[in-house]
Order: C-alpha cells, then structure tokens, then sequence
C-alpha cells in the first residue's frame, strides 16, 4: 500500500492519526488508530488479530477507532476515540515482553490513546501494558481498575430494551414478553439475569453447549439451534455474539418488534440495513448507543473509578434510546442514522467551545 492510499484513508473519516509499532526483537506489529480527540484522550482497546494482509488490518483498526467516537461522544464521556490492532495468532504471539514493548509505545503518545482490553487480550496483558504506561484501563479491581465490564455493558442494553419497549407496547416491561438473546457469553449471561427477574420468557442460542445447558437449567430458557434465532416469533431479539448479522438474509426473516443487544457493529452496512429495518417497522436500538456501559465503566477507571457511579451513568442510556427513537420518528431517519448525528452535534458543539482558551 502507497503512502497516498493511506492518506486517503485518513481523509476519508477524518482521521487525526495513525501510528505503526514495530520491534524485531519481540515481534511486535501494532497499529494505533485515533480517529478524533476532540471530546478528550482517545480511547480504545487493543485486539489480537491473525489479519490476512496489512491492509485488512489498518482498515478494520481505522473502523474501530471511529466507532469508538461515537460510542464516546454519544455517551456523554470526554473522550475521544481510538483502538489499537496487533498483527498475529493471539495463541503464539503474546509474551510479557512483546505486551511491555506495546505499553512503551502507548506512553510515548504521551497520553493521547488510552488502551483497554479488547478480542484476544486480557487483564493479564494489560496487567503488563501497565508496568510500562499508566495510559492504560480494564484493570483488575486488586490494581485500583473497575475489573470485568461485562455486567455495566448489559445493564446499559438492558435499559436501551426497556426504553425501546416504552416506545413499542406504550410500557417499558419486559414481563412475559418473549425474548430471544444470541450469544450468552459474559454480557449476554449478564443480560439474562436481568430479564429473567423481571419474568421475560427467554429463548437462547449459542455454540457453546455448556452455556445453553447451564442457562436452560438456571433460567428455564429454551435452547434454539443456530440460525432459528432470526426468524423466532419473538417481541425482542437481542444480538450479543457477532457483528454484521443484521444483512438483508437474516433481516427478512425476523418476525421482532425491536432488536436490541450488546454486539458491536450489528448492521452489516448501516446504510441499508438501517432503513430497512425502519420500514419493517422494527426499532432497532443503536448498538453503538447501548452497549456503552463497557466503555462507560472504563471511562469511570480512568477519572477515578466508582461502580456505583459507573451504573447511574449506563441507566441514563435508556432516556437517550427514548430521544433517538423520538428523533428517528420526527425526522424520518433511522435511528443508527439519528444517533450518529447527536453524537456528530455534540463533537461539533464541543470544538467550539476548545476553541478559545
Ligand atoms: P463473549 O465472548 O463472552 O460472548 C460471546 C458469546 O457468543 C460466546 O458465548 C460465544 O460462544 C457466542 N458465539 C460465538 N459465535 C456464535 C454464533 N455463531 N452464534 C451464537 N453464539 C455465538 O463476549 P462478550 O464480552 O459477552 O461480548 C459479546 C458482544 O458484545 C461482542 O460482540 C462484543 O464485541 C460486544 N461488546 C462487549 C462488551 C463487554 O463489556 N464485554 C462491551 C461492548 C460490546
């Protein structure tokens, strides 16, 4: 890839900066994407990935980063967004050294990007990442950090569901409405306990077989095999697996009134599916809106960590869900589109007000 090209790139959404990382001696291939630190420090974490080429990975790092932007700047957090990809195979590339030479480069942004945990990597490594900057979050609660994020993610999905309820059957219970959730990993587990006590009928799926078998005999929720999921008679269907599984196949089968879950990037392309969804007449929450509680925790870590604080902020996702879907009513735009645009207003607004000193 030409220098030109990654120019390109940059210009395309605007990105202010990327930085490659390299050392021989530990193997170390990283790339740091900050997208825009208008808001404050950018932040993200950083994910292992065997990517085919280089270009698949500057191009899913500068994604990722610009998500984070979003999912800051609609949060109401002031920070900015940024995430960091290492190029291998999580299994044979990690060692102490290669996480500590990664640390180093994170201190020398001086603060700029902030890392946290991501796919492929752990506490453990951050434990190491630590030992080299302070710039780092998602530490475990014995090192002063807010520890697994995991339940703060599902109580903010769980209310951005109740608010997106409110505004499809007029209340915001979730008792006896059917509900079906993909995925029960750590947030899906998490959300499941939140909709079991308040009396969802819950109908699960997963690949991982002991998970189906542990919810079915706790919660009493009944296992669904596969792809089944999409085309359930369900009022809500909870994405908490994969991104990208909203394309036109699956959303022709969903038969919901709402969709709302914690995966990242759940629109195959925002730009279609979005509107379809719409004229479905399917609310879909905003995954980028509702899945904050993860990075609201970690935001909490960073100015001073308090878990109770930490909840309070996430329960304020279900009165900004109400907005978007208000907005998306109002100006006929769907509501990943009205939620991208507060999020760009409140960027613009704040520029403004940096402007002086
Ligand atoms: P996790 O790995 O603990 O859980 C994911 C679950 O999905 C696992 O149980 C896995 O077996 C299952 N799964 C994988 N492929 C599947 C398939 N094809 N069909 C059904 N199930 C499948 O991850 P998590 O931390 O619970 O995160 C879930 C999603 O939420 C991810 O997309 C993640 O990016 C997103 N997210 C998580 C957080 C957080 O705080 N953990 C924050 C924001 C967003």
């Amino acid at each position: 890839m030409s220098k030109t090209e990654i120019f390109t790139q940059l210009a395309t959404y605007d990105h202010e900066q990327i930085v490659f990382c390299n050392d021989n001696a530990t193997g170390l291939k990283a790339i740091i994407a900050i997208h825009n630190t208008v808001l404050g420090p950018g932040l993200g974490g950083t994910r292992v990935w065997n990517y085919s080429n280089e270009a698949e990975a500057i191009n899913d790092v500068m994604r990722l980063s610009r998500g984070m932007t979003y999912k800051a700047a609609i949060s109401g957090l002031n920070l900015g967004g940024a995430k960091a990809v290492i190029i291998g195979d999580a299994s044979k590339i990690k060692t102490e050294a290669l996480m500590r030479k990664f640390g180093r480069f994170v201190e020398n942004l001086n603060g700029k990007y902030i890392t946290a945990e991501d796919v492929n990597t752990t506490t453990k490594d951050m434990e190491y990442v630590n030992m080299e900057t302070k710039h780092v979050v998602g530490l475990p609660e014995s090192m002063g950090g807010g520890g697994d994020p995991s339940p703060v993610t599902a109580y903010g999905v769980y209310m951005g569901m109740k608010a997106s309820a409110k505004n499809v059957f007029g209340n915001d219970s979730l008792s006896g409405k059917k509900i079906a959730v993909q995925g029960v990993g750590k947030v899906g587990g998490h959300l499941l306990d939140f909709l079991h006590k308040e009396g969802a009928q819950l109908f699960i799926s997963d690949i991982n077989e002991e998970m189906l078998k542990h919810y079915a005999t706790t919660l009493g929720a009944t296992v669904v095999k596969g792809d089944e999921i999409y085309g359930l008679d369900v009022d809500i269907f909870a994405p908490c697996a994969l991104g990208a599984i909203l394309n036109d196949e699956n959303v022709a089968k969903l038969k919901c009134s709402i969709v709302a879950g914690a995966a990242n990037n759940q629109l195959a392309d925002e730009t279609i599916q979005g509107p379809l969804l719409m004229s479905k007449g399917i609310t879909y929450a905003p995954d980028f809106l509702i899945n904050a509680g993860g990075l609201i925790n970690v935001y909490q870590e960073h100015i001073g960590y308090n878990r109770d604080t930490a909840y309070r902020k996430a329960e304020h996702i279900y009165d900004v869900t109400l907005e978007i879907i208000k907005v998306s009513a109002n100006e006929k735009i769907h509501t990943q589109k009205a939620a991208m645009n507060l999020a760009e207003k409140r960027i613009q607004d704040i520029s403004k007000v940096c402007a002086t000193y």
